[in-house]
């Protein structure tokens, strides 16, 4: 599939798997079960977390909830601005609950932090984030990543979730784009 335009696997399926299921492990022991606050509750970021919050959610070994919510972030289709605006925001109120925001990829970081503002404004009972993929620059950021799946170099990536121009999402592991697709 997508013959060519892949120049490398960055992380392969298995390896994906298995860094899920250590993660859902590690983060799970933070929740205890039966909590007052109920359910631990994942909010996914569209379109790129879906993958990763779909198999994040099935690893964890406690019971979760899932929304989803959907912003742009407006700059070029390969990097971030840092103005974001809502287009699907969540259908239910989080005040008093233990949110666990779920991530695809931080690079700048600035699509993160303004997220992580706007959710503590609705007074969850904690807002936690987990991310699959981070870049170099993320460290720049203030906010404060604990749970992270891979380290990657500053290249752009796609596949599980990650797109070039809404394509490439479907791609069961992470890999590098030929430059040549770019239209270069
Ligand atoms: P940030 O605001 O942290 O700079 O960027 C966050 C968003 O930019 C991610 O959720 C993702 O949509 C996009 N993004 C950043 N780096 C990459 C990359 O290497 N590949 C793809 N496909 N999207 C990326
Ligand atoms: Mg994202
Ligand atoms: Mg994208």
């Amino acid at each position: 599939m997508y013959e060519g335009d892949i120049a490398s696997v960055l992380i392969s399926e298995e390896q994906i798997r298995a860094r899920t299921a250590e993660l859902a492990e590690e983060i799970a022991k933070r929740y205890p079960a039966g909590a007052p606050e109920g359910d631990l509750l994942l909010i996914g970021v569209l379109k790129g977390a879906v993958f990763f919050m779909t198999d994040f959610a099935r690893a964890l070994p406690i019971p979760s909830q899932m929304e989803f919510m959907a912003v742009s972030s407006y700059g070029s289709s390969t990097s971030s601005s840092g103005v974001v605006r809502i287009l699907k925001d969540l259908d239910k109120d989080i005040a008093g609950r233990h949110v666990l925001i779920v991530e695809d990829i931080i690079d700048s970081g600035l699509t993160l932090s303004w997220l992580m503002r706007n959710l503590k404004t609705r007074n969850p009972a904690s807002l936690e984030v987990v991310t699959l993929l981070r870049k170099p620059d993320a460290v720049k950021i203030d906010v404060d990543v604990r749970d992270v799946g891979f380290d990657i170099p500053n290249e752009f990536v796609v596949g599980y979730g990650l797109d070039y121009a809404e394509r490439y999402r479907d791609l069961p592991y992470i890999g590098t784009l030929d430059p040549e697709v770019y239209g270069g």
